[in-house]
């Protein structure tokens, strides 16, 4: 009788090993790693040199629609020399 609860025991701890085992195989399978997004802040480009700047911390040229963002001063100063649209 004993030895019947000792084997009930342990295959209740094998079963629950088991079940824990599959569950974090199907759980890993359910959410894999997710890249965070590969930029929080649009950016603006800078029309000189392509660069794509963070507007918070750009050069800018003009206001609204037509402010330009420039990631250094050489181009800000290219693009007021020849702004080219
Ligand atoms: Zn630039």
């Amino acid at each position: 009788m004993l030895r019947l609860l000792l084997a009930f025991i342990l295959l209740s701890m094998v079963l629950r090993a088991v079940s824990r085992l599959t569950r974090g195989i199907a759980a890993g399978m359910q959410s894999p790693p997710v890249p965070p997004p590969p930029q929080a802040v649009a950016l603006a480009r800078d029309p000189v040199c392509g660069t794509y700047v963070v507007p918070a911390k750009a050069l800018t040229v003009g206001q609204g629609a037509e402010m330009r963002f420039f990631c250094s001063e050489k181009c800000r100063r290219a693009w007021q020399v020849k702004p080219a649209r």
